[in-house]
């Protein structure tokens, strides 16, 4: 569950959030309390009431003691905030101005990582989602089903309704993923939305809580390749590969092809499959394609592993460019 690159970025965050906060409050008690000399005395006040409560437990009657210390601390609170009122300045002021108030910005409760972490986790890695993927911000509801109205297949067929049916099929996957769930196979001609419905269900992925790493079928294994000969960790390790709960290889058969990248592919493909973790492949290349350029091996795990989802129309992007 989450990415734990994100994780760590959302607890820096946190701290970052934690210092500023103690910052701002140190430096508007600072300010205050120079402006209001009758502020400093309260604070000093407060201060010596907390050391005399620690000495009461040496007096003759520590809980007589204590409640009249208590008295005159609620009394000195009151006044600061009575103060801080006249100013048109909220009570809370002077205290740190958390962005999350249940962990203090720690990302901690009691030593469980807070929901606050989490949500960071998510924001970061759709954040990340959107800046590497070739199309920004993919979504189901962004998704423009309209497009594949009056578009035909080869044989002149409609192909809208199984558009549709392509386009529930990802949303109901990405709504009902666990880590248990099937691989894809999604192939298809250019720019009839492979992309784009797999970035959605990417992001609804993640919004659940799941590690979920993208990336181009080229940049993964150039990544691959420079750590094997050169030994230089970029974006994308074997590790990382493998650890994803649900791993997106987008855009295969692009790749420059040589005989290591066609290896890469199937020590990955083969690495999720004994994992037991799902995968999802978007490509232009049918099963043929993928024979003739991966060999044998790989399209039989494809043919026996992966639920095939087929894309069929002329290229939408083609469409677009005659319509505006
Ligand atoms: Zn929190």
């Amino acid at each position: 569950m989450y990415n734990p690159e994100a994780i760590a970025k959302a607890f820096a965050a946190a701290a970052e959030d934690r210092s500023k906060a103690l910052a701002l409050s140190v430096e508007r008690k600072a300010a205050i309390e120079q402006q209001y000399p009758r502020m400093e005395a309260i604070a000093r006040e407060l201060s010596s009431i907390g050391a005399s409560i620690a000495k009461t437990f040496y007096s003759e009657d520590p809980a007589k003691s204590i409640e009249a210390l208590a008295a005159e601390s609620l009394r000195l609170q009151e006044e600061r905030k009575a103060l801080l009122k006249s100013l048109d300045l909220p009570a809370d002021y002077l205290e740190a101005q958390y962005h999350c108030p249940k962990c203090r910005d720690t990302g901690r409760v009691d030593g469980k990582i807070c929901s606050c972490i989490r949500q960071r986790a998510v924001e970061i890695s759709l954040a990340e989602l959107a800046r590497i993927s070739p199309s920004g911000q993919c979504s189901f509801e962004n998704f423009k089903l309209d497009y594949y109205r009056n578009l035909t297949d080869a044989a002149g067929k409609d192909v809208s309704e199984k558009a549709k049916a392509n386009y529930d099929y990802l949303k109901a996957y990405s709504e009902d993923f666990s880590p248990a769930s099937p691989s894809l196979y999604l192939f298809g001609k250019t720019g009839l939305g492979k992309t784009h419905l797999t970035l959605a269900a990417a992001g609804a992925i993640i919004k659940k809580g799941y590690n979920v790493v993208y990336g181009m079928a080229g940049v993964v294994f150039s990544d691959i390749e420079k750590e094997k000969f050169k030994g230089v960790e970029g974006k994308y390790t074997m590790q990382k590969l493998l650890d994803a709960d649900l791993l997106i290889l987008d855009d295969l058969g692009s790749e420059f092809h040589t005989s290591f990248s066609a290896a890469v592919a199937h020590n990955i493909i083969e690495g999720r499959l004994l994992a037991g973790k799902p995968m999802i492949i978007t490509t232009n290349l049918d099963i043929n394609g993928i024979h003739a350029q991966y060999g044998e091996r790989i399209a039989s795990r494809i043919i026996g592993e992966y639920v095939p989802i087929k894309f069929e129309g002329e290229d939408l992007r083609q469409l677009k460019k005659f319509q505006y």
